[in-house]
């Protein structure tokens, strides 16, 4: 027999049933004792999972990548990003937590989120990158956050542009911040990679400022995210 708890449950989610937070479809296996997934249906769910090739170079730059790619993650990102839906957040940072804990780093990383122009950041109101580096921080000991780099605001989209415009605009926009004290082994933190001439540019900048770059960690890596 049911009991009252569980009857007010399912009265519930028959009322307001949740979503699926990627193809819109109502989630009917909710599992409570598994929080991190509560936003996907099973299909979806079954479809987001670690990178086989999570290590990949990007020229001389390792590349730690959270996730496989896929349109599933891709849905979620955009969602997160361009429609504030931010649920996927936390999802994102315990994957890129896993993922970088299986790297053998030296205690003492500086996060180093990729920046946005300003413009950009105060019409969406977060820096996602910024968001993903502060997450890991509140979960891994040993870590600092380092908003060291700055972009220019007059700097565009990098969706959509060729690979030879993005390295062409990227050398021009990456700057470190004013009074900075830049120094130590730097992890670079992004949401998704394409051609990855921003990582490096960045990279290059810290590089020259003094800091050893290790890595990037991303959520995944792709060749086109529009
Ligand atoms: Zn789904």
């Amino acid at each position: 027999m049911l009991s009252l708890g569980s009857l007010l449950d399912r009265a519930w989610r028959f009322a307001w049933p949740t979503l699926c937070h990627a193809c819109g479809n109502i989630i009917t296996d909710r599992r409570e004792h598994f929080p991190r997934f509560d936003l996907l249906c099973a299909r979806c769910r079954s479809r987001l999972g670690p990178s086989e090739g999570n290590r990949v170079l990007l020229g001389e730059l390792p590349l730690f990548c959270a996730f496989a790619p896929d349109q599933v993650l891709f849905t979620l990102v955009k969602g997160w990003k361009y429609g504030g839906r931010d649920a996927p957040c936390r999802l994102f940072v315990s994957a890129m937590a896993d993922r970088l804990a299986l790297e053998r780093l030296p205690s003492g990383v500086t996060l180093v989120p990729v920046p946005l122009p300003l413009p950009r950041r105060i019409r969406r109101g977060f820096n996602q990158s910024e968001l993903l580096a502060r997450g890991l921080i509140h979960k891994r000991d040993n870590l600092r956050l380092g908003r060291w780099l700055e972009r220019s605001p007059l700097a565009g989209r990098q969706a959509g542009r060729r690979r030879e415009q993005r390295l062409e605009y990227a050398v021009r926009e990456y700057h470190i911040k004013r009074g900075c004290n830049v120094e130590g082994p730097v992890v670079l933190v992004d949401d998704i990679c394409t051609s990855g001439a921003t990582l490096r540019v960045c990279r290059d900048v810290l590089e020259t400022a003094g800091a050893e770059v290790l890595g990037a960690l991303v959520l995944a890596r792709v060749e086109a995210f529009r």
